[in-house]
């Protein structure tokens, strides 16, 4: 079948995006399901900072690709083999599926498989090969087994678990990172107990859901962290006990001066060295430091030894939340329905509303206007549901003023993006506009 898809020719192209434009809108050719796929009509996908990592060439990636790798859908074809999924099934993705079978999957483990990082490197499903090519022919790349800035994704069946049909599907997608990267630290890694202290370095779209869960796993105290005001006043009205503003030399100070010492457990979340030191100098003696922020491939980061044996001090990491995603996707949305992981309360969350947006579009017009010339004239398929476009990711966010932050809250996040480090969205606001995408932040 032919659809629109965003495609990703060159990692770390110059900026600014807007101009640049690493993602071009074009349509392509995506084959059927094979033996254990499954066909799923988008219905939201996330922007996270590692597609944003991904554009700046943090993590080397084969090109072209469909980036794109926290979404849910609505299952529309199942391939030989599927039998526990139907057509018309309410699915969301998981960016590191398991294998089942290795040392790892077998110990409860299957976020550590070792398997993805093979399909991840090469472009193709877990189930092997790629469903994605050009009109010309030329075979177009898979991301973590998903590609989901794309109207339709072909994807192994373990590449996605069923969920509820109550669940808003844009709400749902973002669980398929996001909420199990943050909500994960702080319940699975950490395991976090009732009464607990706990800090939150970077409040992104993990950070705030690690906040989230702190607060539904009843921390007694819970300090964030983040280099924007606004998002610390965020954070205060969600929970947060105690806010501090990094970025300057006094904030690790300031946190060890007012919890006597430091937090038991803190959780980083920005994936940056300067973070995680100050997630390391704001952990109490004998307390544990998890990261769960990606940081470029290169990136290496220095603590004292000594101090590590003689405070027994621990550094994990913690990825995809140390999540069983059959296991905790269901809970973590049984949180979402008590109102525990309210990530639609965002106040910044924009449903469907392309008003607002189409100001920063007339900004950015040559760019986005190429791409929706080329939406006009194209055959997509316009009876296709919209794919619906959010982001979880504190990126677009990042160097921002307390009051651009608010204003962009009230208009949306598209306009956010245009102004911040994500411009790179610019062809997908032209999307947007013109009804093929719709757009919502969560950031
Ligand atoms: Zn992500
Ligand atoms: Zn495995």
């Amino acid at each position: 079948m032919r659809m629109m898809a965003a495609i990703l020719f060159e990692q770390g192209k110059p900026r600014p995006y807007a101009t640049s434009r690493p993602l071009v809108i074009e349509e392509v050719e995506l084959d059927g399901p094979g033996p254990g796929e499954m066909l799923i009509e988008v219905a939201a996908a996330g922007l996270c900072h590692s597609d944003l990592s991904t554009i700046e060439n943090q993590r080397p990636r084969p090109l072209p690709i469909v980036i794109g790798h926290e979404g849910a859908g609505i299952v529309r074809e199942v391939g030989p083999g599927v039998k526990d999924v139907v057509p018309g099934d309410h699915v969301v993705t998981v960016f590191a599926p398991s294998c089942g079978d290795c040392r790892y999957c077998v110990r409860g483990r299957p976020n550590i498989c070792p398997t993805g990082n093979a399909f991840r490197a090469t472009g193709q499903l877990p189930t092997g090969g790629r469903r994605l090519k050009r009109l010309d022919g030329t075979p177009v790349n898979h991301n973590s087994g998903l590609s989901l800035y794309a109207q339709y994704a072909v994807v192994a069946r373990r590449s996605a678990v069923k969920i509820g049909k109550d669940i808003p599907l844009d709400d749902a997608a973002i669980f398929g990172c996001a909420v199990m990267t943050g909500a994960g630290a702080v319940l699975n890694t950490a395991r976090m107990e009732a009464g607990a202290a706990i800090a939150v370095v970077g409040l992104g779209g993990v950070g705030m859901n690690a906040l989230f869960a702190a607060v539904a796993g009843g921390a007694e105290r819970i300090v964030a962290v983040d280099t924007n005001p606004a998002k610390l006043e965020l954070a205060k009205q969600w929970g947060a006990t105690d806010v501090f503003l990094a970025g300057n030399e006094d904030c690790a100070a300031q946190v060890r001066e007012a919890t006597d010492g430091g937090l038991d457990t803190v959780i980083e979340t920005a994936g940056s060295i300067a973070a995680m030191q100050l997630a390391i100098a704001i952990t109490a003696r004998g307390g544990e430091t998890i990261s769960a922020g990606l940081p470029n491939i290169n990136a290496q980061v220095s603590y004292l030894h000594a101090s590590m044996v003689s405070e027994e001090r621990s550094i994990r990491g913690s990825y995809m939340g140390s999540c069983v995603p059959e296991r905790d996707l269901p809970r973590l949305l049984g949180l979402y329905r008590r109102g525990k992981l309210p990530v639609d309360k965002q106040p910044h969350h924009l449903r469907s509303d392309q008003r607002g947006v189409r100001p920063a579009e007339r900004r950015h017009g040559a760019a986005a206007d190429a791409a929706a010339e080329r939406l006009t004239r194209s055959k997509v398929d316009r009876g296709a549901r919209p794919i619906r476009c959010r982001t979880a990711s504190g990126a677009a966010f990042s160097g921002m003023k307390g009051d651009q932050f608010s204003a962009t809250i009230a208009v949306g996040v598209f306009q956010t993006t245009l102004n911040g480090p994500s411009a790179w969205i610019s062809p997908i606001i032209a999307g947007l506009d013109k009804g093929w995408l719709r757009c919502m932040s969560s950031a």
